[in-house]
């Protein structure tokens, strides 16, 4: 297949690492455990556990309890205000203490030229004058990205630190389109992203060629890094190129779109695993069959894994676990057959990476080498596909509880549980209950949206209530208030539209009942599901639709 030698020789070169990393896992977690406790066993969180001062393996694993984020979250407030010291960052969204050294200890490296779609966002001041700064922003700004990825990134260093995702958008776009022949691949850290390109290329390709085509930059673009970065690569008109530009995206299909922009393009590199998995058709589409690589599974704590076939259909990636970015753990899950995320259950005792069993589920719990060395449950939920000499390899199943996703916005049951409580209380003075509820993310479009199905009756009669448009709005923009952080800031940056609320008639979630127990549902079990899945299920809802409404077009 084309591109694959390129390919290969990319990943070859971290061969040797590689070998010595996989071959050395064991001992490699066994050290990394030793070195956390060295360091950081005489924190206030960490002292508690080892009373009698013995901070060995043993006792981490006895008296170490294991939390989810929700958890801790009051710990980090108390850093983040200054209440505790430490040399840490947090990010807001999900916050998590990170020094630049955990942070660079888990990067993998690369070759080639590639048009890679990153994008910042402002930093924020704790209470107590720490940095707190999302994920990627702080990624780019670390000596990493800038001596060693920048290199093979097409787009200059000042259009991803731009903080306009817009402006930095259409000069990433413009560098990617001048300098066509040099894309060897096109990537962003999750394919979401990739779809958010695509929309944006769709809605500004006239603009883009107007540009090539006078070799004069928007007047929009005003940010002096873009600026002054744009001077450099835009440097004349060039109306050859803009009309042959035109001309591709000027067809009435866009099918492989990509491959006709970026002649020399080998693949497209970005996460498609787990809930971006949504993606993979219309990457596949536009992309015209040019292979889509999903290199690694990374979280904020820690790069978990790397995808050693990186050719391998996306829908079969597995991820080989690096045992030198953290210490990890792992909580066997139960799951039976095609099982949804409700009906996992953890079970038994956590196990080290060196006694994973093959075939077997597991949740990861992380301890990382960076600040508190808190050990983490990950809520994702992976499958043992294999062994790379000694270090396990896994396929990502499902982030449990998640109910919700666009882009990188993960929003839980309980999430959901606590917006839709807070938007129904408007209700009550009106006399008007909701009965049933469920949701569903809408990707169908670009932004995608949440769409809420909400069953409503009178207190005290069967009627249908009257629905008012502005109080059903409030109810809207009450849901969104309530999300988290990423929610907000996704959808202010216009990566998420505004949620839709769909009202139906009595009796549509008796119907949707039926359907599921006409696919072998227990009555007695039968929970409605707060986010559906099929497409059955949402046909039998729309078709009781007796109203819809939405969010504000932006969210202030
Ligand atoms: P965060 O901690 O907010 O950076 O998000 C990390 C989460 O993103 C992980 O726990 C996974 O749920 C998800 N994630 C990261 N990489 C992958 C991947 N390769 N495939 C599927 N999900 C991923």
């Amino acid at each position: 297949m084309a591109g694959e030698s390129e390919i290969k020789e990319t990943y070859e070169n971290g061969t040797k690492i590689l070998e010595d990393l996989t071959n050395n896992a064991h001992e490699l977690q066994e050290q990394m455990l030793e070195e956390i406790l060295r360091r950081n066993a005489g924190t206030q969180y960490l002292s508690r556990f080892f009373p009698s001062g013995q901070a060995d393996k043993q006792n981490f694993k006895t008296n170490v309890p294991i939390v989810t984020y929700e958890d801790i979250k009051p710990y980090i407030e108390r850093i983040a205000n200054g209440e505790t010291s430490s040399g840490t960052s947090g990010g807001q969204q999900k916050l998590i203490p990170i020094t630049t050294e955990s942070f660079e200890k888990g990067c993998v490296s690369d070759e080639g030229k590639s048009l890679s779609l990153y994008f910042s966002k402002p930093d924020m001041e704790t209470p107590s004058g720490l940095v707190a700064s999302p994920y990627m922003t702080f990624y780019s700004k670390t000596n990493i990205f800038k001596t060693r990825l920048a290199k093979f990134c097409l787009s200059p260093i000042e259009t991803i630190l731009c903080l306009d995702n817009k402006q930095s958008m259409f000069c990433q776009l413009l560098t990617g389109l001048l300098q066509r022949d040099k894309v060897v691949w096109l990537a962003s850290n999750f394919a979401s992203v990739l779809a958010r390109t695509i929309k944006f290329l769709e809605d500004y390709w006239r603009e883009l060629c107007c540009n090539i085509r006078t070799g004069y930059l928007s007047d929009w673009i005003i940010d002096p890094g873009c600026k002054n970065a744009m001077s450099l690569i835009l440097t004349r008109p060039n109306p050859e190129l803009a009309d042959l530009i035109q001309q591709i995206c000027e067809d009435q299909s866009w099918e492989g779109v990509i491959k006709k922009l970026w002649p020399k393009i080998k693949y497209i590199r970005s996460v498609c695993t787990g809930s971006m998995s949504q993606y993979i058709p219309l990457l596949e589409f536009y992309g015209g069959g040019i292979p889509l690589v999903s290199p690694s599974y990374v979280s904020s704590e820690a790069c978990f894994g790397i995808n050693l076939k990186p050719l391998s259909n996306p829908f079969d990636v597995s991820y080989t676990f690096l045992p030198n970015t953290a210490y990890f753990e792992f909580l066997r899950v139960n799951k039976d057959g095609g099982g949804k995320a409700q009906e996992t259950r953890t079970i038994d005792k956590p196990v080290d990476l060196a006694n994973v069993k093959l075939g077997q589920y597991y949740e990861v719990v992380v301890t990382t080498l960076a600040g508190r060395s808190i050990s983490i449950q990950s809520r994702d939920v992976l499958k043992v596909t294999g062994f790379y000499n000694k270090s396990p390899q896994f396929q990502f199943v499902e982030r449990q509880n998640v109910v919700l996703s666009i882009d990188a916005d993960k929003t839980t049951e309980e999430d959901l549980l606590k917006a839709i409580t807070n938007a129904k209380l408007i209700l009550e003075p009106f006399g008007i209950m909701l009965t049933a509820y469920s949701s569903y993310s809408d990707t169908s479009s670009t932004p995608g949206r949440y769409v809420l199905f909400w069953e409503l009756k009178m207190k005290d009669s069967n009627d249908l209530p009257k629905l008012d448009v502005k109080i059903m709005e409030q109810c809207c923009c009450i849901v969104e208030e309530s999300f988290d952080f990423t929610y907000k800031s996704l959808r202010k940056g216009g990566a998420i539209s505004g949620l839709e609320l769909r009202v139906v008639k009595r009796g549509s979630f008796d119907e949707l009942m039926d359907f599921y127990i006409s696919k072998g549902a227990s009555i007695s079990q039968y929970k409605p599901p707060c986010c559906l899945k099929s497409e059955e299920a949402i046909k039998i809802l729309n078709s009781g639709m007796v109203g819809k409404f939405f969010g504000p077009k932006t969210m202030s």
